[in-house]
């Protein structure tokens, strides 16, 4: 992980989920930000998006200078080979360098997937995996990877106004974070924007984020040139800018929406409740994570 730049493309905004980019517009933008410094690129399994991966490493570029990371939620042996074929298939591509469980909550959690992270253990000795690592929304699960060997990485959710952390404040996830930088661990943050919530504050977020000295690398979801550039100045540079490009996101709820509650379970923020037999956010807390657009079979519930 020595080589990655310190500014991850978070390719969420992307995404179907998202943005739903073309991959040749996905493509376009990923060797836009290479040109420019960044070689670290992450999505996950959930995102769909390797279909835009396979069409950026189809690019003229070195493929040991492009740094790929994924996530996805298997828990055994089977879901574990399974889920890396399809990345590995998917993308085109002999290996990942950076393949992590998503979403993990606590030492019951990581010990719920303790066949899938031995499987992807054996695939590092066979280099179809470079790194082995994790996400976390929770204080806990951090802290239970910062002691688990075969986790080399940590991806955690924090930010200025501590959103979007599950189990504690913004001070517990430092203290966790340094606990596992002090075991380590690679710390690659996410949502130091809080997923668009802190944009308004932009400059103030990123120095947040950027001034905390356990911190190797964090992803930022983009969806332009403009805002590519402007982050590696920010990020890479230390141009920090005041304000942000101009980039609104936002969760919508269709009227169609039949109130099954399946996004409400989804989601870890606790932003969904039925009111009145109608799936209904509450922006405060939903973090645009995108987790819960998938959980609606009919696509009533989207962030744009
Ligand atoms: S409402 Fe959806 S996008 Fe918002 S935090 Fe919850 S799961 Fe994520
Ligand atoms: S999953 Fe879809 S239909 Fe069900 S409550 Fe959520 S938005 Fe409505």
């Amino acid at each position: 992980m020595n080589n990655v730049s310190k500014l991850c493309f978070g390719t969420l905004t992307l995404s179907p989920l998202q943005q739903n980019f073309s991959p040749a517009r996905a493509a376009d933008l990923m060797e836009y930000a290479f040109h420019q410094g960044v070689n670290f690129f992450d999505t996950a399994e959930i995102y769909e998006s390797y279909p835009l991966f396979r069409e950026f490493l189809k690019r003229d570029l070195p493929r040991e200078e492009v740094f790929i990371s994924s996530k996805c939620y298997a828990y055994d042996r089977k879901t574990a080979k399974e889920s890396l074929d399809l990345a590995l298939e998917s993308m085109d591509t002999p290996y990942i360098d950076l393949f992590m469980l998503h979403e993990q909550e606590s030492q019951h959690t990581l010990r719920g997937h303790a066949e899938a992270l031995d499987y992807f253990a054996e695939m590092k000795s066979k280099g179809r995996i470079g790194h082995i690592g994790m996400s976390s929304h929770f204080v806990a699960g951090v802290r239970a990877g910062a002691v688990h060997p075969l986790i080399e990485v940590i991806h955690p959710i924090i930010n200025k106004a501590g959103l979007g952390i599950v189990d504690g404040t913004r001070q517990d996830m430092e203290e966790a974070i340094k606990f596992a930088k002090s075991k380590g661990k690679f710390i690659f943050a996410m949502k130091a924007l809080g997923g668009g919530h802190l944009l308004k504050s932009y400059g103030e977020a990123l120095e947040y984020v950027l001034g905390l000295p356990y911190i190797d690398s964090l992803a930022i979801g983009m969806q332009s040139e403009e805002e590519i550039a402007a982050n590696v100045l920010s990020v890479m540079k230390n141009q920090i800018a005041t304000r942000a490009v101009d980039r609104s996101r936002k969760l919508i709820i269709d009227s169609y929406c039949i109130g099954c509650g399946n996004c409400v379970a989804r989601c870890q923020q606790g932003a969904l409740s039925l009111v009145k037999g109608k799936a209904v956010v509450d922006t405060s807390r939903c973090v645009l994570c995108s987790y819960c657009v998938q959980s609606c079979e009919d696509f009533y519930i989207k962030v744009v």
